[in-house]
């Protein structure tokens, strides 16, 4: 709670709101709200006996006290929640260019299909025969995940793209320990994402960081002289996190094989690619892809997500298990003859699966290719038109996002990206990804998404070039933004630190 103040409130999509919706009047917290033996709802007697809990949990399970849970009416809570809501930002409300995040607009057909009774009523624990459709579902989605990636089979249980990673750095140990020469270290780039680093550690292995050259790709040169007989594998983002395409892939995955180690595709953001090129195809040996930013599931607060990940056939058989597959007698589910067991407790978040699998039903072959087309079309659109805004530190043309600094904005108007981000919240739209990745000074990461019209673009456009103007001028105004939101400032270590779930005034 303590972090989400700098995200509440907030015009949206352009259109500066006249006013906030019930004035300035703070929102209690739901506990505010409580009263002693309200009740949202109650039932009519039913006949059937109560039973004391003592006689049910074994001692020392039952805590002393019933928790402290806020009892209000339905009525209450209804409106409490309906005005948070129109106090916060979300992907319904407007452009939210978070680099990195592909927080594209998620069609609503996804609810529906993911709300039918005959899937969200299911219990995972029901036996095969009876939910034969939802095996049918998983394996289906299996299936077009491998098409689009070029590889052979896929596991749905990873529940998050930095989960996928683990899973496959799991996979990388097993196949490496399988051949009985087990390595030690892992390459990834010094752009990268900073789940990488943390799932290699968690997985076991040492970070060995790879240099970005000039180009703002992986520098070849050192590479060479990085990769050896300990190296377990590289991980890639390719586009990587500078928005930049890596075009030595192919040369980049021989080095990798040549000295025996794997390539793991980071496919958190898969939509520049998609139905362009493969992973597959790049030599890619292990690849996780983020259901919850390329393939229309909702991540906004958190998740749920989803972080499949689809392997090359001679990693097959260590996936994680059960997995569904079609026999003569329809699915039924198996663990893979060498698996590294279970990373969920069940088969994933199976509702998320449901809804990239309509949106992949839904958008086609050739609309995943034009997906491509828009999302890069949109960025380098909005990168050309703000060069002569904020600088662009790299030449090459961008893919579906780009990088942008504003070192010397901060060094001319002692204005920081932090200022400008917080600015453009006024204009009425999401800030884009600030100080990531680490490699560019103020970086300020932009991501228009496939899913905003030209208008909005430009709209956009134009907007960040009036923010900065107006540090140019004067650098006061950049610094006190977001004055027109609920929450203004907030001082961000303190509201890390010191959770105060409490409103006082
Ligand atoms: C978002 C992201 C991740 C991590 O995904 P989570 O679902 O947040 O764990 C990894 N790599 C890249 C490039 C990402 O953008």
């Amino acid at each position: 709670m303590g972090a989400v103040p700098e995200l509440l409130g907030g015009p949206g999509g352009g259109q500066a709101r006249s006013a906030p919706v019930l004035g300035d009047r703070p929102e209690p917290t739901v506990f505010e709200l409580s009263s002693p033996g309200r009740r949202a709802w109650s039932f009519r007697e039913t006949g059937v006996p109560e039973w004391d809990p003592e006689e049910l949990v074994p001692a020392g399970h039952l805590a002393p006290e019933p928790p402290a849970l806020p009892e209000v009416s339905e009525r209450d809570l209804v409106a409490h929640v309906t005005r948070l809501t129109a106090r916060n930002y979300s992907v319904d409300l407007g452009a939210y260019p978070l680099g990195s995040c592909t927080m594209k607009y998620n069609p609503k057909v996804c609810d529906v299909t993911s709300a039918l009774p005959a899937l969200a009523r299911c219990h995972p624990a029901q036996p095969a025969e009876q939910v034969q459709g939802w095996l049918g579902l998983m394996a289906a989605l299996e299936d077009v995940l491998c098409r689009v990636t070029g590889m052979a089979a896929a596991t749905l249980q990873p529940a998050a793209g930095a989960q996928g990673e683990l899973t496959g750095l799991l996979l990388m140990r097993a196949w490496h320990a399988a051949r009985g020469r087990p390595r030690r270290r892992v390459l990834i780039p010094d752009s990268a994402h900073g789940t990488n680093p943390a799932s290699v550690t968690l997985a076991g292995f040492e970070v060995v960081e790879v240099p970005t050259d000039r180009r703002g790709l992986v520098d070849l040169e050192a590479l060479r002289g990085l990769v050896d007989e300990d190296v377990a594998g590289l991980m890639l983002t390719n586009p990587n996190t500078l928005g930049l395409f890596e075009t030595d892939i192919v040369e980049i995955a021989s080095l990798v094989h040549g000295a025996g180690g794997l390539l793991y595709y980071d496919g958190a953001n898969l939509n520049a690619i998609l139905g362009v090129v493969r992973p597959g195809d790049m030599g890619f040996d292990i690849v996780h892809l983020n259901l919850h930013k390329t393939f229309a599931v909702p991540h906004g607060g958190g998740g749920p997500g989803s972080g499949p990940v689809a392997v090359a056939e001679r990693l097959v058989p260590f996936l994680p298990g059960p997995r569904p597959v079609e026999g003569p007698d329809g699915f039924r589910w198996e663990v893979p003859e060498r698996s590294i067991g279970r990373i969920h407790s069940w088969h994933g978040n199976a509702l998320a699966l449901v809804r990239a699998y309509t949106y992949l039903l839904l958008t086609g072959g050739d609309g995943l290719r034009r997906v491509a087309d828009g999302a890069v079309l949109n960025a380098r659109y909005l990168r050309e038109r703000l060069r002569d805004v904020l600088d662009v530190p790299y030449d090459e043309p961008c893919m579906h996002e780009f990088v942008a600094s504003a070192a010397a904005l901060r060094r001319e108007a002692g204005v920081r990206a932090l200022d400008l981000a917080k600015r453009f919240i006024e204009e009425g739209f999401h800030p884009p990804t600030m100080y990531f990745p680490l490699i560019v000074d103020e970086a300020l990461m932009i991501e228009p998404t496939e899913t905003e019209s030209p208008q909005t673009v430009e709209a956009m456009a134009e907007a960040l070039t009036r923010v900065v103007a107006e540090a140019r001028a004067d650098g006061s105004a950049a610094a006190s933004a977001p004055r027109t939101t609920p929450v203004g400032r907030v001082d961000e270590v303190q509201a890390a630190k010191r959770l105060r779930l409490r409103w006082e005034p």
